[in-house]
């Protein structure tokens, strides 16, 4: 047996070779006649001149072995339904909705906006697109609309799909006049709608000559054959927005033919997931995992697929271990936030349950701490394993690969680097190499492996200059996180170097949040921090400037102007976004260069020492963040 060393020391030097074998995973149209092209560094283009489509190697490859085996079951336990669709119902559906969709006048190449609940349909809309060669863009159905409008206008769709409603813990979620707003709001809005109506939303109001109703159309689609759009490798399949520190969403655009190889090796290499098999990914089809291992990797691997609707908890904490018992799940994967909400449960619902089909829980998103690893190891008497990536990344960057050998779990860390990536700890000062046991930025030495993002959406210039211009001496890709290596070559996570705040897995650009705060007609000013959170891994806390001060004179007063600041940012983001804390002062901290001193904001609102003061431009400011902080 390869042991992971050998496997990922061949994977970087041997690329061709290896990257060659893992493309065999897959059906191609036409073979490729190039690996790689890196003649445009940091630009790669894998599988060159290869055809293949997403939407065949996930569905109608499969038709024949195992047409009638569930591919996708959907579970809700807001609307209380189980639905469960074989490959060759799950074929049939997306050919009706890409029937649809190219009568909407859909082309390839167009961009489709998919803002929508966990329901079969957003599954069916997201393969309709690949199936005929348009990108989809999904935005989680978490965003306000002014956050929509923003993704409208960078991704410029011709068509959005959405639905009247969804269900969040038993409360109705609209959807559908979110999806009006932004329309309203945007500066390049589509021509049309194509609207999922649940019922859920009575109401809901259609706008004429641009809404569609689904299940009409779909009832004059019933028998449609549309055949699939092969597309060259390097095709864009998808963009996926981050939520971007910036305030202005990056579009994570990546291609076909190399995402589709990087999904299949890692279900088999990392995620071990065998053809009739289950896998339930706990995630939301809004975010990256929920594309890569809801979506296209467990259908890549011929597996059955749970989509779930719902909380943890609801209608008890064991809801995830019966659907673990109930379809045999052999592979899960979930994040931190929600082990730490499980594990304030109570824990006989982890014995209640036969969870003996289950092989490994993937866990990511976040720092997973070490009681929580190992409380769920023990509870569930299986390996937890811990994996580190990116939207950027599309599948795991440090991973253990039990497909591959069976390597021993260090609790709190996420292993070492996944076969493909080219993984280093750099020094911040001259980006040389960082020792063991010595703290480093992780950065990957391009070309990006398969899979990874191929630029952001029509932006090149700001895909070089976002990710790899860390360092002037090298052109090395960032991940904009701090590491540390030990003696084993085991890699621990140390937090972020930029200013993304970590929401229950939810993730939020401190400036996005800052932005929708200053909607607010009397703010001034505002800083956001995440703090640590012991429920949610992080929770903003904005500390407010306000234009006229004496709206905050009276304590009645300012708890008025916190909530006000509270819903102004539930408008313009979402609730998500929300802080959990507004504090009022006249000045915040900056340096002489202007430069918000937001680590020390963090580390004063943290309860530890503020650091290196020496260029701040007012001391005071400093000392107003204590005192509010304190008198709290
Ligand atoms: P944006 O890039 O828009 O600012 P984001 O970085 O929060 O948002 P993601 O790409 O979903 O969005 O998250 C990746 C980040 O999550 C990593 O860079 C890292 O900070 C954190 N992360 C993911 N998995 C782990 C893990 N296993 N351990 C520690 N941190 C993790
Ligand atoms: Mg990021």
């Amino acid at each position: 047996m390869t042991s992971c060393k050998e496997f990922h020391r061949r994977s970087i030097e041997d690329r061709d070779g290896f990257w060659t074998e893992q493309a065999a995973l897959v059906d191609w149209h036409k073979p490729f006649s190039k690996v790689l092209d890196y003649s445009r560094p940091p630009f790669a283009k894998w599988f060159v001149g290869g055809e293949t489509n997403l939407c065949h190697n996930a569905v109608d490859r499969h038709l024949a072995a195992r047409g009638d085996q569930k591919a996708i079951v959907y579970i809700s336990t807001e609307v209380d339904r189980e639905i469960s669709y074989t490959y060759r119902e799950l074929h049939a559906e997306v050919n009706r909705l890409a029937a649809i969709m190219l009568g909407m006048g859909v082309k390839r190449g167009d961009r489709v906006i998919i803002y929508m609940p966990m329901i079969p349909e957003a599954a069916f809309a997201m393969l309709a697109c690949a199936r005929i060669g348009a990108i989809h863009s999904v935005v989680f159905g978490g965003f306000a609309a002014a956050s929509l409008a923003a993704r409208i206008d960078d991704a410029k769709p011709s068509l959005m799909i959405t639905s009247d409603a969804g269900m969040r813990a038993g409360k109705i979620v609209p959807y559908k006049h979110l999806v009006d707003e932004s329309i309203r709001l945007a500066k390049h809005p589509p021509s049309k709608v194509l609207l999922v109506d649940r019922k859920l939303d009575p109401g809901m109001t259609r706008v004429e000559g641009r809404d569609a109703d689904y299940a009409t159309l779909r009832a004059q689609h019933m028998n449609a054959q549309v055949p699939v759009t092969w597309m060259e490798s390097s095709e864009p399949s998808y963009i996926l927005y981050t939520s971007g520190t910036t305030g202005h969403p990056k579009g994570v655009q990546r291609d076909v033919g190399g995402y589709t190889v990087a999904l299949a090796a890692s279900m088999k290499h990392i995620y071990c997931g065998a053809p009739g098999e289950t896998m339930f990914t706990t995630s939301d089809i809004g975010w990256v995992v929920g594309h890569s291992y809801i979506i296209y990797g467990p259908l890549l691997a011929g597996m059955t697929s749970i989509l779930y609707e719902g909380t943890p908890i609801r209608p008890d904490a064991g809801i995830w271990w019966k659907i673990v018992a109930d379809h045999k799940v052999s592979v899960m994967f979930s994040a931190p936030t929600a082990i730490r909400v499980l594990k304030k449960q109570d824990p006989a619902f982890l014995k209640k349950y036969d969870l003996s089909a289950l092989r490994h829980l993937f866990l990511a998103g976040e720092p997973l701490d070490e009681p929580t690893h190992s409380w769920i190891t023990e509870a569930l008497g299986r390996p937890v394993i811990d994996h580190y990536w990116q939207t950027e990344t599309g599948w795991p960057i440090l991973s253990s690969m039990p497909g591959i050998e069976a390597t021993p779990v260090k609790f709190g860390s996420p292993s070492f680097p996944a076969y493909g990536y080219d993984l280093r700890l750099l020094r911040e000062s001259d980006a040389s190499d960082a020792a063991d046991g010595e703290k480093g930025v992780v950065a990957i030495v391009p070309p990006l492996p398969p899979g990874c993002m191929t630029t952001v959406w029509g932006d090149d210039a700001r895909f070089v200059k976002t990710y790899f211009s860390t360092f002037s001496s090298k052109q090395v890709y960032s991940t904009f996180d701090w590491g540390i290596r030990d003696k084993d070559g085991y890699y621990f996570i140390l937090g972020r170097t930029d200013d993304v705040i970590n929401v229950a897995g939810h993730r939020l650009g401190t400036r996005e949040i800052e932005e929708a705060v200053s909607a607010h007609p009397n703010v001034a000013e505002v800083a956001v921090v995440g703090v640590a959170d012991n429920l949610k891994g992080q929770l903003p806390i904005a500390f407010v400037v306000l234009k006229d001060v004496s709206r905050t004179a009276t304590p009645e007063l300012r708890a008025q102007a916190e909530k006000d600041v509270m819903a102004t940012v539930d408008k313009q983001l979402g609730a998500i976004g929300r802080p959990g804390r507004v504090h009022f002062v006249t000045a915040l901290p900056k340096t002489r260069s202007g430069k918000m001193l937001r680590r020390s904001i963090q580390a004063l609102a943290e309860g530890r020492d503020p650091g290196d003061l020496t260029t701040i431009e007012d001391p005071t400011a400093l000392e107003q963040i204590k005192s509010v902080l304190a008198a709290k």
